[in-house]
């Protein structure tokens, strides 16, 4: 049943808006609050997020947002899929057993609270956070059973729309994750239900009668629209069918409408196609208004249009996941191909939130003006919907001008020099399948054992070591002027000595220099690169409090200088142990940078390997033995389609090996990945053909473990056996039960034994601790399995060490 309403869709809005702030307000007053709560108490968060709610809200409308509702209400402390599950009341039994009852979040125990879940507290742990979808965001994962006791909190959103509404006189349109999405997002809060195979959707009954008490709520408060995204619908592999998922969207939303008293209901799909399944699931219930992606997706079919009958579509033509600006000309087509088809109103849009980019590109005034021109942040992004809009509205006549400039920039930037460099298009046009293959397993392993001769069960970290108050006042010293290029060099170095120092203290097999020149593993190599761009203002939100500033890959790549070859050469003179080269690997250079959309991925990632490639050359030239190629973010940019990932994994995998494949037999290279779930990414790291890889592994329990257990994984790996992502010591005893498991599982003469991950966020006194007990451990494990071996063979049984053989 829809329901008339008296305030219709505004034809141009946008699904978000960045949330921390144009000089990133957001992220200072939560870590004030967090640090010295006495003195920034939780209100002083709230009355920034107001505050900010205030500023987005003039600022959109100032940017051509000026209907009704077109302006999202945001404005939530840390993460929006936590503001649902509080909305929701979703608090973990751990945390209620704290007396961290659920609470409206924007009030002062609300902030509290999120700020336990988010962090955790002394006794306990923090919500995960995982990525959202295929981007860098992460968001704080709901635990969720089916028993869990939920309790709307509908007055956070209620007294937000009421108060921008009192401060702008702007009705806004509240935002939260769709029913649907959040169960397929969340966990089990159980510990016993962990491993099993549970419905993710078993809650949804319960979790509706939430939606429903909050949409009365919101009616009840005047607000004229609501806004659901469901992006969960343009991804695969959720642990339940896809006729269960579509099954689950026709039960929410025509219950979520069966009522008189709620308010229009928007439901949003970004990051993705949602598919004519999905849009005809939709359209037998009583949604008022849909929201595609036609950044990524295709235009709903004929079927699904005739479906949707005379309801609007948002059309999501503006991206929201790049930064370049949006081809206005294609644009137009998409449009009016949707509009052929849709037999009620089109509006405008951007395809995701802009939450995945930054305000404003007007501020780069130090960015080179060519490139300025080719991008777009959010507030041009806004401008770009608001002008298609017009468009929409009065003949495309009516926005030529803008159609113009766009084409003349476009134009001018496939024709700017440093967008096509001939020299770099033929080394790359000139790689052969031989370039990306390196000497056979077994003779490498042979030259390596031959060159390093490592003991068993070596140790090793996994590249940075604290980045100290000290290293980044020097970097903020030597950037400002204020100190010269020789003392901060001198600064560096001697953090190195010291890193190296304490690593031969500690007994670590293979050593770092410690990363202390980098300000971030990306930008550092972004920096040195022709091709990239970095920003001054560019701030996206990462998690939480924390933002990264990604470069902008704008042009074809290639490398000017030698990058990391004088820290490793310094730091391997002072220490007869073999020293790590360090290097990030054109996968994430790509997935943490802004990257172009001119020419296909495949080729960009192929123009980073070659320019890391000649780095290798290099370290090994300077007698570098071990050289880490790091892929953090190889999982991430995993295509959520499963139909799309052997191409991506195709390319991903091709170039870590262009970088990697000039290497000589004899030098070793390892790779990292973390953030966990490598389940389904194992065949394409058995791919990348790394002599060893370390992995986050200590918070999974035994999972990783088991799973390389399971699939023979053929190389060397490192499953962690520190979370370094808290201050927490781990015991020795851990810690040695970790080694010992992995010893057993996969054989001892496959592991290495390292940290989760890098520790420049620790402090030293932890680093040092913790990695004394993980080398003891090591040594202590090695020393049983030699023993037990000597007893096999003293009894005449089959030594247990040579067991697992040499590949
Ligand atoms: N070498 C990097 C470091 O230690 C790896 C960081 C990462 O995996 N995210 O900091
Ligand atoms: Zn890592």
């Amino acid at each position: 049943m829809t329901v008339t309403n008296p305030t219709p869709l505004p034809s141009a809005t946008i699904l978000g808006y960045p949330r921390i702030g144009p000089d990133r307000e957001l992220k200072r007053a939560l870590e004030a609050y967090w640090a010295e709560p006495a003195r920034h108490p939780a209100q002083t968060v709230l009355d920034t997020l107001g505050d900010l709610r205030e500023r987005t809200t003039l600022r959109l409308r100032e940017l051509g947002l000026t209907q009704d509702t077109a302006v999202p209400s945001e404005g939530f402390a840390v993460d929006h899929v936590l503001d649902t599950a509080l909305a929701l009341g979703a608090v973990p039994a751990r945390f209620r057993a704290e007396g961290l009852l659920p609470a409206a979040p924007d009030t002062e125990r609300g902030i509290e609270l999120i700020t336990a879940l988010s962090r955790g507290t002394d006794d306990l742990e923090p919500l995960e956070l995982t990525k959202w979808f295929d981007t860098n965001y992460h968001y704080y994962v709901p635990e969720l059973d089916p028993g869990t006791a939920l309790r709307a909190h509908p007055e956070s959103l209620v007294s937000r729309y009421r108060d921008t509404l009192r401060r702008t006189g702007v009705r806004t349109r509240p935002v939260l994750v769709g029913p649907v999405t959040f169960l397929l997002l969340s966990r089990p809060e159980t510990p016993a239900a962990h491993g099993a195979r549970v419905d993710p959707l078993a809650g949804l009954d319960d979790v509706l009668a939430q939606y429903v008490s909050i949409l009365s709520s919101l009616h009840a408060a005047g607000v004229p629209w609501v806004q659901l995204d469901e992006p969960a619908l343009a991804a695969d592999g959720w642990g339940a069918s896809r006729e269960r998922i579509l099954s689950a969207v026709t039960t929410a939303y025509t219950r979520l409408t069966a009522l008189s008293d709620h308010p229009s209901v928007l439901v949003t799909v970004g990051y993705g196609d949602a598919g004519q399944d999905a849009h005809l699931a939709l359209a037998r219930t009583g949604v008022d208004a849909l929201a595609v992606d036609l950044d990524r997706g295709a235009v709903p079919t004929r079927a699904a249009l005739e479906a949707w009958g005379e309801r609007p579509v948002v059309g999501g033509v503006v991206g929201g996941r790049t930064v370049w600006r949006t081809n206005l000309a294609g644009a137009t087509d998409t449009l009016d191909r949707l509009r052929a088809g849709a037999r009620g109103p089109v509006a405008v849009g951007t395809a995701t939130p802009l939450l995945h980019v930054p305000h404003d590109i007007t501020r780069e005034t130090g960015l080179d003006p060519d490139v300025r021109s080719w991008v777009a942040f959010a507030d041009q992004k806004v401008s770009e919907v608001v002008e298609l809009a017009r468009g929409v509205e009065h003949g495309w006549k009516e926005i030529s001008e803008a159609l113009e400039t766009d084409t003349r920039i476009r134009e001018a930037r496939a024709t700017h020099p440093a967008t096509r460099r001939p020299e770099i298009r033929e080394r790359t046009a000139a790689v052969s399948p031989e370039d990306r293959r390196r000497p056979s397993a077994a003779e490498r392993r042979a030259a390596q054992q031959e060159r390093l001769r490592l003991p068993l069960l070596p140790t090793t970290t996994i590249g940075s070591f604290p980045q100290t108050a000290e290293i980044r006042a020097a970097r903020a010293a030597h950037r400002a002027g204020r100190l010269d290029g020789a003392a901060y060099w001198e600064a560096i170095r001697s953090e190195i000595a010291r890193a190296v120092r304490a690593q031969e203290e500690l007994g670590l097999d293979v050593l770092v220099h410690g990363e202390a020149e980098r300000n971030d593993m990306v930008q550092y190599f972004a920096e040195s690169l022709e091709g990239f761009a970095t920003t001054r203002h560019g701030w996206v939100q990462s998690y939480g409090s924390r933002c990264t500033r990604p470069s902008i890959l704008f042009g074809d790549v290639s490398r000017r200088v030698p990058i990391t070859v004088d820290w490793t050469r310094y730091a391997a003179s002072l220490t007869d142990r073999p020293v790590k080269g360090m290097l990030t690997g054109p996968v994430t250079i790509l997935a943490w940078s802004f990257v172009r959309d001119d020419v296909p991925a495949a080729e960009v990632a192929d123009q980073v390997a070659l320019a890391l490639r000649d780095e290798i050359t290099d370290l090994e030239a300077a007698g570098t033995a071990v050289v880490q190629v790091d892929e953090p973010a190889l999982r991430e940019l995993l295509p959520l389609r499963e139909t799309d990932r052997p191409a991506y994994l195709e390319w991903s995998v091709g170039a870590f090996r262009l970088a990697t494949g000039a290497a000589a037999a004899d030098t070793q290279i390892h790779t990292h990945l973390c953030y966990s779930e490598f389940e389904t990414v194992l065949d394409a790291i058995e791919g990348l053909d790394a002599d060893v890889t370390t992995l986050e592994a200590s918070r999974s329990g035994s999972g990783i473990v088991d799973g390389l257990a399971a699939a023979d994984f053929p190389r060397d790996v490192g499953p962690g056996v520190w979370d370094i992502h808290s201050p927490r010591v781990p015991s020795f005893e851990e810690v040695a039960r970790r080694v010992r498991h992995a010893a057993r599982a996969i054989g001892a003469e496959r592991v290495w034994v390292n940290p989760d991950c890098g520790l420049k966020t620790r402090g030293w006194p932890e680093t040092e601790a913790a990695l004394d007990r993980l080398v003891a451990a090591a040594v202590s494990v090695r020393t049983e399995l030699e023993r037990e071996d000597d007893d096999a063979a003293r009894a005449g049984a089959r030594p247990v060490l040579s067991s697992s053989g040499v590949a």
